[in-house]
């Protein structure tokens, strides 16, 4: 992983070893942070890989520190993630997510078929308020559960199949879509991922990265594309950046597809507009 250039990143890094001190100092800022609302919520396209037109969004959290500046989620999720705050912050991204999806329907008649897609940190998943967390979120905004796909790597799911399974489970009942994020960079076996009630694969971008180069990534895509269509899962491509990228994965029959050659993550209004344009390449 890349080192924050300056120094003020320094106490956001996770490969470096923070002191009692610092971790407490790091616990304050998110926490004062949170109190703030210095954390906003980017929405990068997903777009149907045929017809290019966008059809869900990814929520992605940015931190807009007071000092530093527009800060990504490498510089304080694993942080929060080891000190318990992702599960406040998660759950702010959550109804953040859900509210604006709401407010583009409200405002726009096409995104009445628009989705909104969540990522889940391991804590959040394993936290027991969980389901109950994602149906106020729905409720409150008034949207119906099938709008919101939640985002869960497959790291996530091998660490303890029964507890996950019944998680997926739990979320399955209340009617959201559920995706294994970074497919192909963990260990999920397939015996496991055809029990499980996932209904979107996710194809993580270092297979992207030289698809249109590489036989071997195409072998692999192309295995995973099956695999979706056995299983009955939408596969979505991510970190697409170039048209030779996008037509190789199109040809291999991917659904979906995610990258900077269709929108990076995007102010709400960004969205709004992309939301009558054609095609989004
Ligand atoms: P992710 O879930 O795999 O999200 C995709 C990341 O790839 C995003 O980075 C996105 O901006 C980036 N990306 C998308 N298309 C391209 C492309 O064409 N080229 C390149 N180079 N990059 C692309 P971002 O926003 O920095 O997020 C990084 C990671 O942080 C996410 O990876 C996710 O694991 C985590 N994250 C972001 N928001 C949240 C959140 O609200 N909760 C949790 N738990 N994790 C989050
Ligand atoms: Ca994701
Ligand atoms: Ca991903
Ligand atoms: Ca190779």
């Amino acid at each position: 992983a890349k080192r924050g250039g300056r120094n003020a990143y320094a106490i956001f890094d996770p490969t470096m070893s923070m002191s009692v001190l610092e971790e407490a100092q790091q616990r304050a800022d998110l926490e004062h942070a949170l109190e703030h609302d210095e954390f906003r919520v980017l929405y990068q396209p997903v777009v149907d890989m045929h017809t290019q037109r966008l059809t869900a969004v990814e929520a992605l959290v940015r931190w807009q520190h007071p000092r530093d500046g527009l800060l990504g989620p490498y510089h304080f999720i694993a942080g929060a993630e080891a000190n318990g705050l992702i599960v406040p912050l998660g759950r702010w991204v959550l109804r953040q997510a859900c509210a604006q999806l709401a407010r583009w329907r409200a405002e726009r008649p096409e995104a009445a078929g628009l989705k909104v897609n969540v990522n889940l940190s391991a804590r959040q998943f394993q936290y027991a308020g969980l389901v109950d967390d994602v149906s106020a979120a729905l409720a409150d905004a008034g949207l119906d559960a099938a709008s919101l796909t939640l985002e869960i790597t497959e790291s996530m799911l091998m660490a303890d199949i029964e507890a996950a399974k019944e998680t997926l489970h739990a979320l399955r009942r209340l009617g959201v879509r559920l995706a294994i994020d970074d497919f192909g960079t963990g260990y999920s076996s397939l015996s496991y991922l055809k029990q499980l009630p996932v209904d979107v694969i996710k194809i993580d971008k270092t297979f992207v990265d030289e698809v249109h180069i590489d036989e071997d990534d195409v072998a692999l895509v192309d295995a995973v594309a099956g695999l979706g269509q056995a299983l009955k899962m939408q596969t979505v491509a991510e970190g697409i950046e170039t048209d030779e990228q996008w037509e190789t994965l199109r040809r291999i029959g991917i659904d979906h597809g995610q990258g900077y050659l269709f929108g990076r993550p995007a102010e709400p209004a960004d969205i709004a507009a992309l939301l009558s344009a054609e095609t989004l390449s």
